[in-house]
């Protein structure tokens, strides 16, 4: 079977990314091709991180690759805090809770509450690079909702799910509406010749 590296070492997004991928390719980790540090993001947008991290991979392994990046843009902040939303709350590491502090700092008193996750993949097969993207459009709660997910998901609130947050939806249903699965859907019908 045709191998893919990707550029995380998340097994959730390892195991998410082979099952959209119908054993047609084998999605293995960054660490299982030998690249065992961490992976430098340092680009301004999140199309230049997921770029930036997929030819990391390729100049190292020279194997087909891709790699993945989400901003969460919300309208009333300019599209903030997008390209800093794993460090929003606090620049020295990935703290979902002082994120989500911030952001509900940031937004209090203002009426728009618009926003959106959205996930750029990069693919480099055979050496060519592609891109491919992914969106889900919601609104930012006034407070915490659910316990499930990570990250923002206790004050995403998803257009469709009748007012419930990211953590409070079954794990199936935020793969069939959310930014990765999106792009990641995007990314097989790219590799596999269909709609998936
Ligand atoms: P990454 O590029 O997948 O590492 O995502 C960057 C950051 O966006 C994460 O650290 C999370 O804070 C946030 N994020 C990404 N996807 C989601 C999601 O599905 N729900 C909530 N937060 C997310």
């Amino acid at each position: 079977m045709r191998k893919l590296v990707f550029a995380s070492g998340n097994p959730g997004k390892i195991r998410e990314a082979n099952e959209i991928l119908c054993g047609e390719f084998e999605v293995i980790p960054a660490a299982a091709a030998g690249v065992t540090e961490d992976i430098p993001e340092t680009g301004a947008t999140i199309e230049e991180n997921s770029l930036q991290k997929a030819l990391y991979l390729y100049e190292r392994t020279g194997l087909d690759c891709f790699a993945d990046d989400t901003g969460l843009e919300v309208e009333a902040l300019g599209g903030a805090p997008g390209v800093h939303t794993a460090r929003y709350g606090n620049p020295s590491g990935k703290d979902f809770e002082a994120n989500i502090n911030r952001l509900l700092r940031e937004m209090e008193g203002i009426e728009n509450r618009r926003a959106r996750f959205r996930t750029c993949v990069t693919l480099i097969l055979d050496g060519e690079r592609h891109f491919f993207e992914g969106i889900m459009e919601g609104q930012i709660a006034t407070q915490r909702r659910g316990n499930g997910g990570f990250g923002y998901d206790p004050v995403f609130l998803p257009d469709g799910c009748d007012g419930l947050s990211s953590a409070e939806i079954s794990e199936e249903h935020k793969n069939a509406i959310s930014h990765r699965g999106k792009a990641l859907r995007a990314l097989a019908a790219y590799l596999l010749g269909c709609d998936v």
